[in-house]
């Protein structure tokens, strides 16, 4: 399985790569490589967004930092307990999650904040290998038709598990994934989502790890779910535990 991390010169995406480097001549000082997930890896909550935007994550080198987006998302998990400390727009604020990770299904930025289906495909193993690094993982909030698209593929099910749809909820062999619509200015700029309907997804995320986090009885997973060996099969001692 691939490194959770891409290396900073990850040449996967030629596309991508050739934009990086444009970046690079032009904002020497920007962060300009693959940004990292944020937050500790012992979280039960992995938040997967879609990209880096090009002045926000891609210049500070932190998910959703910087950009619009991080406005209402970092708001929203202090309000929810999972962040504390200050978010100032920087990678060096005082901003710290709390059981809860971010990451993004692309880790390059992407011109006009459009992957292709490949470069997403591309990426796909760091977010395969992400969620397989975290031991105590329960709860997966998908930003958006394609972290959510790129999620099932991940956890190796079939797309028609679980369509995606804001406030959805489904069991995906050893986790519950949660859909929201993206926070992006965009979205919430027209009213397709509004904080309250944001709030409405924490409240549910929150509620099901206060619950312990066990999932709902379900479809059985793939057989595909469990040759990729991150949902049920290779971890019994985690689904005990709860
Ligand atoms: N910034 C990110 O890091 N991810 C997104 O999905 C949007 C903005």
């Amino acid at each position: 399985m691939a490194d959770a991390k891409p290396g900073r010169n990850c040449p996967r995406c030629p596309r991508l790569v050739a934009f990086r480097k444009t970046w690079r001549a032009r904002e020497p000082a920007w962060f300009n490589a693959p940004v990292p997930s944020f937050g500790p890896v012992d979280a039960r909550l992995l938040i997967v967004g879609l990209a880096p935007g090009l002045q926000g994550a891609n210049r500070t080198g932190r998910p959703f930092t910087g950009d619009y987006a991080g406005d209402l998302l970092y708001e929203t998990l202090k309000e929810f307990g999972f962040a504390r400390g200050r978010y100032e727009e920087r990678a060096d604020d005082s901003l710290e999650l709390i059981d809860c990770r971010i990451t993004n299904a692309v880790r390059c930025v992407p011109p006009e904040n459009k992957p292709t289906g490949e470069e997403i495909a591309n990426c796909r193993p760091f977010l395969t290998a992400t969620i397989a690094e975290m031991p105590r993982l329960k709860a997966i909030v998908a930003l958006g038709r394609i972290a959510h698209d790129s999620v099932l593929t991940a956890l190796g099910v079939p797309r028609s598990h679980m369509v995606f749809g804001h406030g959805c909820r489904e069991t995906v062999g050893a986790f519950t994934v949660f859909d929201s619509y993206h926070c992006s200015r965009y979205n919430t700029n027209t009213g397709r989502l509004t904080p309250d309907m944001f709030r409405a997804v924490f409240t549910q995320v929150r509620q099901h790890l206060l619950d312990g986090g066990i999932p709902a009885r379900g479809e059985p997973p793939t057989s595909a779910a469990q040759s990729s060996g991150i949902i049920p099969g290779r971890r019994p001692a985690l689904r005990n535990k709860t």
